[in-house]
């Protein structure tokens, strides 16, 4: 896992992470199938004790291009979950009010409470990704943004809150099929847009701010993992395989039986 985990300052070069990549886990798919199930199990029994002992909440964020598999990943790894404590915040273009405001209001407010795991859908990173790509800001507003957002996740870790951050990483042929299959499942053509051929024109003026806004958010407190997720199953385990190790990390417990109920007990 710590071969995608890229050392903060060093340049993230996303032509150097094979989407196809399944590190480990070579032609064995029904190993990772078990394997998976038995994380996602766990990692329901973390997020309830991460619930009970109401002390740490954690901010999964996951970004990706269109059809990269930020919904099925949620769907997938969060499979297990109770839903009270689980929150997912996905997030769209910009209302007019929210663009009245600075670009990390709207987000501030779906951060995790004490207790509880939020998974954002998208998130503030479009404020320097679809905005750049697009031509809406300029060099010296993106450039302000990664200060802006690296001392917003500062904040939030030190107030308690863990963040993980995932790039799901797919090819652009890779999207090209995906996409197609959009437009031949009648069940998928919701999902859908003209726009999103836009931004499949846009790929390399894309990997570049993603690469930039990778490099330089890259931090010590939230970190960015580059997940190679041509393959579905190997994303899921890999996202659910870090999100289970962070939290084992967190050396969580249940609060002990308060003074005041052991009397009670022995009642
Ligand atoms: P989807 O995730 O497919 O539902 O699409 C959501 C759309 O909203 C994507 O095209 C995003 O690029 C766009 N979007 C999300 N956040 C922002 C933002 N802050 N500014 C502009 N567009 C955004
Ligand atoms: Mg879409």
């Amino acid at each position: 896992m710590k071969r995608y985990r890229v050392r903060p300052g060093a340049p993230i070069r996303l032509d150097r992470v094979d989407p196809d990549d399944a590190f480990g886990f070579r032609g064995a798919k029904d190993d990772a199938r078990k394997e998976l199930e038995r994380l996602t199990a766990r990692l329901a029994e973390l997020q309830e004790l991460l619930y009970a002992e109401h002390k740490h909440s954690v901010l999964v964020v996951l970004q990706g291009m269109d059809s990269a598999g930020k919904d099925g990943t949620i769907r997938r790894v969060f499979e297990g979950v109770n839903p009270q404590g689980v929150r997912v915040a996905s997030f769209k273009r910009p209302a007019p009010d929210e663009l009245d405001h600075d670009f990390l209001w709207r987000v501030h407010e779906q951060v995790p409470a004490r207790g509880e795991m939020v998974l954002f859908n998208r998130s503030h990173y479009e404020d320097v990704l679809v905005t750049r790509v697009h031509g809406l800001i300029s060099r010296p507003v993106w450039e302000r943004r990664y200060r802006e957002i690296n001392d917003f996740e500062r904040m939030l870790t030190e107030e308690g809150t863990t963040v993980l951050k995932f790039f799901l990483h797919i090819g652009r042929g890779e999207q090209k099929r995906r996409l197609e299959e959009r437009l031949d499942d009648p069940t998928k053509y919701w999902k859908f847009r003209e726009t999103d051929l836009q931004d499949r024109r846009r790929w390399a003026a894309y990997m570049l701010a993603y690469e930039e806004a990778l490099t330089r958010t890259n931090t010590t407190w939230a970190p960015w993992y580059v997940v190679p997720s041509n393959r579905k199953w190997f994303r899921d385990l890999f996202i659910s395989g870090q999100i289970v190790g962070t939290l084992e990390g967190l050396r969580m417990r249940y609060p002990s039986l308060p003074r005041e109920l052991r009397a009670t007990r022995v009642r």
